[in-house]
């Protein structure tokens, strides 16, 4: 049988067996019921991992967007300091 990590919590959810070829997950984002397999969520069309964390949600793909225009943001403020107070 197929065991897959972190999802052993799955077998019994809201007091109800369900069958374990029917595991489901949970969007991190809409907290709707979706199936262990998606990629996507159907309700929010959220992009989601595979992976199930040990509540029961799904992990976020890393948003290297955020990350990105984070640091060009941080950027653009080190930049502006140094030009307005340090520059000669
Ligand atoms: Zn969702």
């Amino acid at each position: 049988m197929e065991m897959l990590k972190g999802q052993d919590n799955f077998s019994v959810v809201n007091g109800a067996k369900i069958v374990r070829s029917l595991r489901i997950k949970r969007c991190p984002d809409c907290y709707t019921n979706i199936p262990v397999h998606a990629t996507k969520c159907p309700s929010c069309k959220q992009k989601i991992k595979l992976k199930v964390d040990k509540h029961g949600y799904a992990k976020r793909p890393i948003n290297w967007f955020a990350y990105f225009s984070c640091f060009i943001s941080w950027l653009g403020l080190v930049i502006y300091i140094w030009w307005a107070f340090f520059k000669e």
